[in-house]
């Protein structure tokens, strides 16, 4: 199959840049599972700064980094509180059940940013025959809540209520640098709150690979055992950190084109006939219904004109904006939905 002319599926769809390359083919290198790759020790001391915190572990994947944090802070039995839209519910295998052995119960809140008094509703009294409430879990954008970010003083009221009832607090940060770029609010700020913190290298970063994962030094500690235990550990892996070095010094305050990429799509099909655009857009996320053909239809259509998003239900849509998508690819697949919708 060709490759899409237009991707909107995900900011995951990005191809490392020439510069980005280069810092790669440059990386000095060692042996990362035994603390020797300088650019990985770079990365992660860069990477720790940024979120405020002691120390951090370079990980393959975001979804590695969410299920280390539940191996570390949970014993089987335990309970974690998310929203129900969140990724640790959906889109990691049941990977919380299956590896730590702890129970996510679902809060249904709007945009997936619950309340602190929807939290404390949520946190059941301590007693012999029920699941042990251990950790509260947020994500910083939320992927299917439209990109929305979490605003800061939510997230102090959410971890002022965890903490008197004795849970840990911990964050998917996937798009934490959207958030900060968005509202001006720094990433540590953001992660102050938090016991265990990550980012994702290979969404608004435009890396290939990796995630980091933040937080004391007690526990990153604990992160590297099971890192190991996973086959997490890798050998030459600065090739990879020059990546994030690189983004961190180049595609982080770019990302604010995105942002101004997917407002310009959402307010484009906003009016047309047998559209509506589910949520106000925040950062690079757009998710729209609409009604008159299937998502799937619309996508099978515009995939026809080489432009590719997500259907993510029977009449919804997610386009997602990103390094390798320009302003002018962006108004080319707004007008394309309004040809097929009939606009
Ligand atoms: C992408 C994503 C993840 C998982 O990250 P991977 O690097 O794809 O494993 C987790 N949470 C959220 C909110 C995401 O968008």
């Amino acid at each position: 199959m060709e490759p899409p002319r237009i991707e909107l599926s995900s900011d995951t769809q990005t191809r490392p840049t020439a510069g980005m390359r280069e810092a790669m083919a440059n990386a000095e290198v060692g042996d990362e599972q035994r603390g020797e790759d300088p650019t990985v020790n770079a990365l992660c001391a860069r990477m720790a700064e940024l979120m405020g915190k002691e120390a951090a572990v370079f990980l393959p994947s975001g979804t590695m980094a969410n299920q280390i944090a539940f191996l570390v802070h949970c014993r089987p039995g335990d309970e974690i509180l998310a929203e129900e839209r969140y990724h640790v519910i959906n889109l990691e295998g049941a990977g919380a059940a299956a590896l730590a052995g702890a129970f996510v119960r679902p809060i249904s809140a709007p945009r997936g940013i619950f309340t602190a008094e929807q939290l404390e509703a949520r946190i059941r009294k301590p007693r012999r025959e029920t699941p042990r409430p251990r950790v509260v879990t947020i994500e910083q954008t939320v992927n299917f809540g439209s990109g929305a970010i979490w605003p800061v003083e939510a997230i102090h009221e959410v971890a002022a209520v965890a903490r008197r009832h004795g849970l840990l607090m911990h964050m998917d940060g996937a798009r934490l640098l959207n958030a900060a770029v968005a509202s001006g609010v720094s990433a540590a700020s953001y992660c102050e709150a938090f016991d265990s913190v990550w980012l994702d290298l290979s969404k608004g970063l435009g890396c290939p690979v990796g995630a980091v994962l933040a937080g004391s030094e007690p526990f990153i500690s604990e992160a590297w055992v099971w890192k190991q235990r996973l086959g997490g550990a890798m050998r030459q892996a600065g090739v990879l950190a020059a990546a994030g070095l690189y983004a961190l010094a180049h595609h982080v305050e770019r990302m604010t084109e995105d942002h101004d990429n997917a407002r310009l799509f959402a307010e484009r099909i906003a009016g047309l006939p047998g559209v509506h655009v589910a949520e106000p857009i925040e950062t690079n996320i757009v998710l729209f219904d609409i009604n008159g053909m299937t998502a799937e239809a619309l996508v099978n259509a515009l995939a026809a004109k080489g432009i590719r998003l997500d259907a993510i239900d029977t009449q919804r849509l997610r386009a997602v904006t990103h390094l390798d998508v320009n302003r002018a690819q962006v108004e080319e697949a707004a007008a394309a939905v309004a040809e097929i919708m009939g606009g």
